[in-house]
């Protein structure tokens, strides 16, 4: 067991303790891991599996579902440019491309936060519980 210090108000207690006995500033939680995250993030940031893991289930769903509805569009692009692409299917297209731009760029906005982040876990992870 090693003694630590609180990084907000500089108290010192053991390294087992979720949160800070003194002012209740949440430690890291054991069962998340910024490196575990942030390895998602890189591999399967575009399915949301970084956000699923963050505990941030609904946002993890939105991403997951504007990359594979951007990317489903892509082989219909292909289908439609063979008979001569409608507006419909134009339409169709300029949305699934944007949902698929917007997932990246999600993507990209999160890694870059938790790059920021990396000494404040509490900001990214939604489950860890603050204890007071
Ligand atoms: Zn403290």
């Amino acid at each position: 067991m090693a003694m630590i210090y609180c990084r907000d108000c500089g108290y010192k207690h053991s390294d087992r303790a979720r949160a800070c006995p003194k002012c209740g500033r949440a430690e890291f939680d054991a069962d998340k891991s910024i490196a575990v995250y942030l390895i998602l993030l890189w591999l399967f940031g575009v399915f949301g599996a970084h956000r699923f893991y963050a505990g941030k289930t609904k946002s993890g769903l939105a991403i997951l579902i504007m990359f594979l509805f951007g990317l489903f569009s892509f082989p219909i692009l292909a289908a439609f440019a063979g008979m001569g692409a409608d507006a419909v299917a134009v339409l169709f297209i300029g949305l699934g491309l944007g949902a698929f731009c917007a997932a990246c760029i999600w993507v990209f906005v999160d890694f870059i936060v938790a790059l920021c982040n990396i000494k404040h876990p509490e900001k990214i992870f939604a489950n860890i519980k603050k204890v007071k």
